[in-house]
């Protein structure tokens, strides 16, 4: 869906398509030169990561296993709940697997802190994380991130696997849903 469809319903434009692809190849690389010769299954969050799971191992130059998980974190809101159930789980055993976790944005962190430890507890054999978006409130997690796209403001952002209220996932750029949407 293009910016046109959306452009009364967003206050502006923060990642561009070309950004966003620019930075996805520069992390393909970093992950092609950290885990060389070195098992890699990369771990979908479900649906955030749907985007940047197809984009970014298309440009990893190397075999990758893929698998997802669904867990809920928000409600229909625009705010943290804090409360992370499974709604669907991995396929496959991990045990020592080299595990990267592909994630669209860290706000609190707390999915992402909670994800990593049950990942870890299953007996993975390294877990590191990957983020389009970093929000600031990231800064007080524990968990280190490994790779992240961008770093941007506190605001409710939409597009690229990202939504409210379901909708907006399909944008190839991320951009900040205009208050008036859900004030
Ligand atoms: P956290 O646990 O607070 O880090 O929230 C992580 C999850 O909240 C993400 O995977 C998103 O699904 C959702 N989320 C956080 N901030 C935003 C946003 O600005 N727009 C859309 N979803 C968001």
């Amino acid at each position: 869906m293009d910016l046109a469809s959306v452009q009364s319903d967003i206050e502006k434009v923060i990642v561009n398509e070309e950004q966003l692809q620019n930075r996805l190849k520069e992390i393909a690389r970093q992950i092609e030169n950290d885990y060389k010769d070195q098992d890699l299954l990369l771990i979908g969050v479900l649906k955030g990561a749907v985007m940047v799971m197809a984009d970014l191992t298309r440009h990893i130059n190397r075999h990758v296993e893929i698998d997802w998980m669904a867990v809920s974190s928000y409600g229909s809101g625009t705010k943290s709940s804090g409360v992370v159930r499974i709604l669907k789980d991995l396929d496959r055993d991990i045990t020592g697997r080299n595990v990267v976790i592909i994630e669209d944005i860290v706000d609190t962190g707390l999915t992402l802190d909670w994800l990593s430890q049950n990942l870890k507890s299953r007996g993975a054999g390294s877990v590191e994380i990957m983020t389009v978006l970093r929000k600031p409130d990231a800064a007080m997690v524990k968990v280190d991130i490994r790779y992240v796209g961008f770093d941007i403001p506190k605001d409710f952002v939409i597009g690229y696997g990202l939504d409210f209220n379901e909708k907006y996932r399909n944008l190839p750029f991320i951009a900040v849903l205009a208050k008036h949407m859900y004030e």
